[in-house]
C-alpha cells in the first residue's frame, strides 16, 4: 500500500509524493479517497498561502478537504463503519470537549482541526486518509463518491438556508451563482422555497440556477438589482463588497441578511437604513450537523448535487485541474479530481 500526496510546495505548485499510508488510531478509518472536490478556500492557498502575509504558513501543505472514498481498515474501537463502505469525510474535527462543541454548535470550536485549513495539518489531496469515525458517513450504495465530495459544500448551503429560516412562502435573493451560491439555492428549493432569486455577472451560471429551481435570474452586469416588494432572506454567497453594499435597499423590514461569502475587503455599509428596517445580519461559519441531512437528501433524489461538477481532473493532473479552476474561474463551476 504506497499513498500518493499532493503536495503544495509553492504557490501554484504541486508535487506528487509517495509514502506510507498514516497509522491508524483505535477511533479511526483508513478511506481510499476516490474524488476530492476544489473549493474557493483551497484556490485562495494555492494562490497565496499566506493569503497577503495574514497567515504565516510554512509550505508544504496539503489542500483538499471535500471529499469521499472507500473504507480500506477500521481502527479497533471503529464499530459503525465496516471495510468496503463507501463514504463521505466531514473535514473538520473538533474537540468534543469544549463548551461549543457540547452546545452541538462544533463548528465554531477553537481547537477544530479542519482539512487544507491553517495550521493545515491535514488535507485530502491524497490517496489514503485516516480520519475519526465519528466524522466518517456512509453513503447508500445508490450514491457516487462524487456525490460524497460534494456533501461538504452543500452543508454550507443547508445550513445558510438553517440560519436564514429559508421556509415557503418567504421571497429569497441569493446573490452570486458560484458553487456555494447553488448550494444554497438547491438547499432552499428542498425547503420548498419557491419565490428565489439568484443574481451574477455570468449567464452560464444564472442558466444553471434556473435549470435547478430559481424563480427569476439577474445579470447584474446588464440589470439592476431591483425589487418592488423586496426580499425576506437575501443570502451574500459572493463575497463581493459591491453586492453587501446593496443589501440595506433590497431587504424588506424586518428580513434577514446572511452573510455566506467570505468578505475580504472593507464594506461601506448603510447601517441606517437597515436599523430602520429592524433587519438582523446573520453570518455563516462552515456548518455542524448536518452530513446526514445533506446524504439524505441526495439520497432521496431531493437535490441534484452533482449538476454543479463542470470539470473532472484525474488526481495526476492535480496542476492543470488548479490552473483550470484557478484561471477560468467562469467556466469551472466545481472542478472535482478523481483517482
Ligand atoms: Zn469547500
Ligand atoms: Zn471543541
Amino acid at each position: 500500500m504506497v499513498n500518493k500526496v499532493a503536495y503544495l510546495t509553492k504557490p501554484k505548485v504541486f508535487e506528487i509524493c509517495e509514502e506510507e499510508p498514516p497509522e491508524l488510531s483505535d477511533d479511526e478509518v483508513l478511506v481510499e479517497i476516490k474524488h476530492v472536490g476544489i473549493c474557493g478556500s483551497d484556490l485562495l492557498f494555492y494562490n497565496d498561502p499566506t493569503v497577503g502575509g495574514e497567515l504565516d504558513t510554512k509550505l508544504p501543505i496539503i489542500l483538499g478537504h471535500e471529499c469521499a472514498g472507500i473504507v480500506v481498515k477500521i481502527g479497533s474501537n471503529v464499530q459503525s463503519i465496516q471495510v468496503g463502505d463507501k463514504v463521505a469525510l466531514e473535514p473538520g474535527i473538533s474537540c468534543g470537549k469544549c463548551s461549543y462543541c457540547l452546545e452541538g454548535r462544533y463548528n465554531l470550536c477553537e481547537k477544530v482541526n479542519f482539512m487544507a485549513a491553517p495550521p493545515f495539518k491535514a488535507g485530502a489531496l491524497k490517496r489514503y486518509v485516516s480520519h475519526p469515525a465519528s466524522f466518517t458517513y456512509k453513503l447508500p450504495d445508490h450514491m457516487t463518491t462524487m456525490e460524497g465530495a460534494l456533501i461538504e459544500p452543500l452543508a454550507v448551503g443547508i445550513h445558510a438556508s438553517d440560519r436564514g429560516m429559508a421556509a415557503p412562502g418567504k421571497s429569497v435573493l441569493i446573490m452570486g451563482a458560484g458553487c456555494i451560491g447553488l448550494m444554497t439555492l438547491m438547499a432552499c428549493v428542498a425547503k420548498g422555497v419557491t419565490d428565489i432569486t439568484v443574481t451574477d455577472l455570468f449567464d452560464n451560471r444564472l442558466e444553471m440556477a434556473m435549470k435547478l429551481g430559481a424563480s427569476k435570474v439577474i445579470n447584474g452586469s446588464r440589470e439592476e438589482i431591483t425589487s418592488s416588494s423586496r426580499y425576506d432572506i437575501i443570502f451574500e454567497t459572493a463575497g463581493s463588497s459591491s453586492t453587501v453594499a446593496m443589501t440595506p435597499n433590497l431587504i424588506r423590514r424586518g428580513g434577514k441578511l446572511v452573510m455566506v461569502g467570505n468578505v475580504h475587503t472593507n464594506v461601506l455599509y448603510d447601517f441606517n437604513t437597515l436599523n430602520q428596517k429592524e433587519a438582523d445580519i446573520i453570518s455563516v461559519f462552515r456548518y455542524a450537523n448536518i452530513y446526514h441531512q445533506a446524504i439524505q437528501l441526495v439520497a432521496g433524489g431531493r437535490i441534484p448535487v452533482r449538476e454543479v461538477v463542470s470539470n473532472i481532473y484525474p488526481f495526476n493532473e492535480v496542476n492543470q485541474a488548479f490552473d483550470f479552476a484557478f484561471n477560468k474561474k467562469m467556466a469551472s463551476l466545481k472542478v472535482v479530481l478523481e483517482f
